[in-house]
């Protein structure tokens, strides 16, 4: 494992405007562990946020997006609260720099970018960490990768109040290309695993998107999250070597059962069997192990569907499609559920008639069109800044 802190952004700030971009990210492995302690395995993939930051002769900050109409301004000293819209995102990055203590001079920032909203790819920390690093960039401060992951979540788990965990803003920042990140929730240390070892560089990672959209801040998640919650409390009251629930074993859920909701049983069943898989996900990784691999994020997803119950007829309909499908390793809801989007590891060569099929299925299904998208592992923010840094941001006043 590595520690995050060995790098730190460090981006010198210039006069004028700059330009600056973030992935998206999909999940491979490790749903809802990632506010347990527990294991997750993301990859950044190739949809962007840009965001252009300018310094403001007008004395206030700006936001505005090429997304949504409406932008906002408001005078440095501005403290009010959440509007309930987009720039709620980028303005809890400010007011978490703010509360640190740092002096942010005046900004215009405009974002623009292709990251699917709504979808489990999450645009919400591309946001997020594209905003922290132009206006670190903008103040002239660095800071380690942790501690722009852990400012952009408290952002959104305070500022917006969706109740996230640690796992979307930790990757879009420090993703590598041609590599999943494993990372341990606990401490945020990560290993990088290579996406090509053996077998596995002849798969691909084909997420399919099925238009609904899902909402972290809307009631399942956080109901959910608090089932998870008191079923963690109560093992460690039982059992006090533990640390957290991704420690604990099933036999020790079992011995909790008669102080545990049914619901609850099942969501630290669903946490404590996905930390194992993430574990076996690791070694089929390192094995080049296509069809180890797979079968272990299609038990992955029957997890999230029969005990967290955090799936919808689309998603499992795609997903029991997909394993069908020559060519198709494994498939499995990614992100935090109730909508979004499935990842899906197929053989490269049966990819086209894989998109391809899977459309018409989706189509003859719920009439609806299914986008498919092909994705290789990309840099996070902070390798991607870096080069920009060194060859490419331009000066465009
Ligand atoms: P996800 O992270 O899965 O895409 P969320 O509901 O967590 O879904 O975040 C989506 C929200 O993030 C959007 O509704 C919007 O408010 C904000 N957002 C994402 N990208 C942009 C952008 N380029 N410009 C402005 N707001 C954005
Ligand atoms: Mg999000």
């Amino acid at each position: 494992m590595t520690s995050s802190s060995d790098e730190q952004i460090s981006i010198q700030a210039r006069s004028g405007s700059h330009q600056f971009v973030a992935p998206a990210r999909v999940n491979l492995i490790g749903e809802h562990t990632d506010y347990t302690g527990g294991l997750v395995m993301p990859m950044a993939i190739p949809f962007t946020t840009v965001a252009q930051l300018r310094s403001a002769t007008d004395g206030r900050y700006s936001f505005s997006s090429g997304l949504f109409s409406a932008g906002r301004s408001m005078a440095t000293d501005d403290r009010s609260p959440r509007v309930g819209d987009w720039s709620d995102y980028p303005i809890g990055v400010l007011r978490e720099f703010q509360q640190r203590g740092l002096q942010i001079p005046p900004f215009a920032l405009h974002l623009t970018g292709n990251v699917p909203l709504g979808a489990g790819l999450s645009s919400s920390a591309s946001v997020e960490v594209v905003t922290a690093i132009a206006l670190l960039s903008h103040a002239q401060a660095t800071l380690p990768i942790e501690v722009i992951a852990k400012l952009c979540q408290s952002a959104e788990n305070n500022y917006v109040g969706s109740p996230c965990g640690i796992m979307d803003q930790f990757a879009v920042t420090a993703a590598k290309r041609d590599h999943a990140l494993l990372l341990n929730t606990r401490d945020l240390t990560f290993e990088l695993l290579p996406m090509n070892n053996n077998s596995l560089s002849n798969c691909r990672i084909v997420v399919a998107n099925s238009g609904v959209r899902h909402s972290i801040a809307g009631g399942d998640y956080g109901l959910r999250r608090r089932e998870v919650e008191v079923g963690q409390t109560k093992l460690l009251q039982r059992f006090p070597e533990l640390r957290d629930l991704g420690d604990g074993t099933l036999e020790q859920l079992s011995a909790c059962a008669d102080e545990l909701s049914p619901e609850s049983m099942r969501r630290c069943r669903h946490i404590i069997s996905e930390n194992q898989r993430v574990r076996n996900a690791r070694q089929a990784m390192l094995d080049g192990d296509p069809a180890r691999l797979g079968s272990i994020m299609t038990a992955a997803h029957a997890s999230e569907r029969d005990d967290f119950e955090c799936s919808i007829d689309e998603i499992d309909f795609l997903v029991d499609a997909a394993v069908s499908l020559r060519g198709c390793y494994g498939a499995r809801l990614t992100g935090g559920g109730f909508g979004g989007c499935t990842v899906n590891l197929v053989n490269a060569a049966d990819v086209d008639e894989f998109t391809s099929a899977m459309k018409s299925a989706y189509r003859s299904k719920f009439s609806l069109e299914l986008e498919t998208y092909v994705c290789e592992a990309v840099d996070g923010a902070l390798a991607r800044n870096a080069a920009q840094h060194t060859n490419s941001i331009r000066e465009t006043n």
